[in-house]
């Protein structure tokens, strides 16, 4: 094997510090996450919609976020800072939880804001989510295109690194809504605030370490530091275009008008309702930047036609995954819905609460990780590694597969019975080896085609088909059968959960062959970039 200095085997001891980072953030992120839906509903008293709404706009948002937090790190601040500062609004957000949590009785105390009238705990609460939605758009950009700069470009690593950065996300994962759901969710509604400051206190921890350590262990194979902000020369090297005014008010003009289209209510025209009853606010805002930014980012000037080549593949890529998270993210909703109503969850005598099956997922990637992050080494050094697009349709149709056992084992079940857990197990484990195959494969292809000077603005994008698949997610959650009604999505007909199940298999199965047909063409795309 050559054994250059940037392409050793083992780490360098950057990206340990960058999962102990994540490790925290996400434990921050996700211990809030599993309280945040019974919080809304068991203290604040709102219904399940209600709840429901807040909680799929707040998912949707936070990986709207990133786009913004990948372009300033990009363009002034660096990553560190971004990193501290995104750190820092984070927990001062799970600090607003915490005392929105403290004073969740608060009913009484009415603001009135024109026509809208809320309560200080409410307030609290979306001020909160507020800086959560902020902070996690300065900080999960950042974090992640760190992780690609700690090796040459071309490094083989890259994808077991990143493989082995995504086993700290789901170690917070893990390990957050054991912790948080123990102190938060007892029972009584004034106990969730302990799970809210545990999540600042997380927050505070990661970003403590990764001030502590940065300066020591975030540098490149030769030893230059890392996520600095640019000097003036070097951007001017860089070729950062000065944005000219007239790029972005169209750009602006364009959002406005998607934005308008997407909210419209179109039987209004028909004479039915108001311009803009039932208009998903937040959706329109998700899908009109799903189509500006990309379109924006492609037509900059500076960009050579390798790089516009290279940041093509991302989209198409990006465009595809919608559909994995679309379909993957049905565990937070309908397969939630499944566990809890259809599943048998009798262990010998004890009965498993359906919410545990939400772990199943992060305890399976911590489990599998090292397992794909040695797989992906031990190809990768005989040359025989997959390309990522042939491992994102692998991913694809992992999940199309799990969708496809479950859907076997609920054939002839009625809306109402209960299946074996065994159903449900199979598919958490089959889908994490698709999001094993597909997320973190991902991010290192990201990392390793896009243009340095946009490399956190392009980790913006490849979230941004997360924000978008979380909205779909909740579209497609709806669809689940209840046993009385028909349901049809573009002509296809759900009557019962063997159907249900059988629109992910086709869903996701039909990205899979299509991204294997067109794997050959995006790897010549990608220009000699495996
Ligand atoms: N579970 C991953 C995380 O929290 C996946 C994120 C995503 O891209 N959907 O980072």
């Amino acid at each position: 094997m050559s054994s250059t200095k940037g392409q050793a085997k083992g780490h360098p001891k950057g990206l340990y510090l960058l999962f102990v980072t994540e490790m925290w953030e996400r434990f921050s992120y996700y211990g809030m996450r599993a309280l945040f839906m019974l919080y809304m509903i068991q203290a604040l008293l709102l219904s399940k919609e209600e709840s429901s709404q807040i909680y799929g706009s707040f998912t949707g948002l936070v990986y709207l976020t990133p786009l913004l937090g990948g372009y300033i790190a990009d363009r002034y601040w660096g990553n560190r800072r971004s990193i501290f500062w995104g750190g820092m609004i984070m927990a001062i957000g799970q600090l607003f939880m915490f005392f929105s949590a403290t004073f969740y009785d608060q009913h009484e105390s009415i603001i009135s804001l024109g026509s809208m009238v809320i309560n200080l705990p409410q307030l609290l609460m979306f001020m909160g989510l507020f800086a959560l939605i902020m902070g996690n758009g300065f900080f999960k950009p950042n974090i992640s295109s760190m992780v690609g700069d700690l090796y040459d470009p071309t490094d083989k690593r890259k994808d077991s690194a990143f493989t082995i950065f995504y086993m700290g996300i789901n170690l917070g994962a893990t390990i957050a809504p054991l912790w948080c759901g123990l102190v938060g969710n007892t029972g009584n509604p004034a106990d969730f605030k302990w799970g809210f400051l545990s999540a600042s206190i997380g927050m505070v921890i990661g970003t403590t370490i990764f001030q502590i350590f940065k300066n020591k262990y975030l540098c490149t194979p030769s030893g230059e530091p890392i996520g600095l902000p640019k000097k003036k020369e070097a951007k001017e090297a860089a070729n950062n275009e000065p944005l000219s005014p007239m790029r972005i008010a169209t750009a602006i003009a364009g959002a406005v008008v998607l934005f308008l289209l997407f909210s419209i209510n179109w039987g209004y025209f028909r004479g039915n309702g108001g311009i803009f009853d039932n208009a998903d606010w937040i959706g329109s805002l998700i899908y009109s930047t799903l189509i500006v930014m990309p379109v924006f980012i492609i037509t900059d000037k500076s960009l050579t036609k390798l790089e516009r080549t290279r940041i093509y593949v991302i989209y198409i890529i990006s465009f595809f995954v919608i559909f994995f998270w679309a379909a993957f993210e049905q565990a937070g909703a309908s397969l939630t819905f499944f566990a809890d109503e259809q599943t048998n969850r009798d262990i010998l005598g004890w009965e498993m609460p359906a919410a545990y099956f939400q772990s199943f997922n992060a305890i399976f990637v911590v489990t599998l990780a090292p397992l794909f992050a040695a797989l992906w080494s031990f190809l990768g050094r005989r040359g025989i590694e997959p390309s990522s697009p042939v491992k994102q349709a692998i991913g694809l149709l992992l999940l199309s597969l799990g969708y496809l056992i479950i859907a076997y084992g609920v054939d002839g079940v009625d809306v109402g019975t209960k299946v074996s857990m065994i159903w449900l197990t199979s598919l958490y484990l089959v889908h994490t080896c698709g999001e094993l195959s597909l997320s973190p494969i991902g991010l290192s292809m990201v990392s390793k085609l896009s243009p340095a000077r946009f490399g956190s603005l392009m980790m913006g994008v490849w979230f941004l088909s997360t924000a978008c698949a979380n909205k779909f997610a909740g579209v497609l959650s709806g669809y689940y059968p209840d046993g009385t009604v028909t349901k049809s999505f573009l002509g296809y007909h759900v009557e019962n959960l063997h159907d249900f199940f059988m629109l992910f298999v086709f869903m996701s199965g039909a990205a899979a062959i299509v991204l294997f047909a067109i794997s050959g063409l995006l790897k010549k795309m990608m220009h000699g970039i495996e």
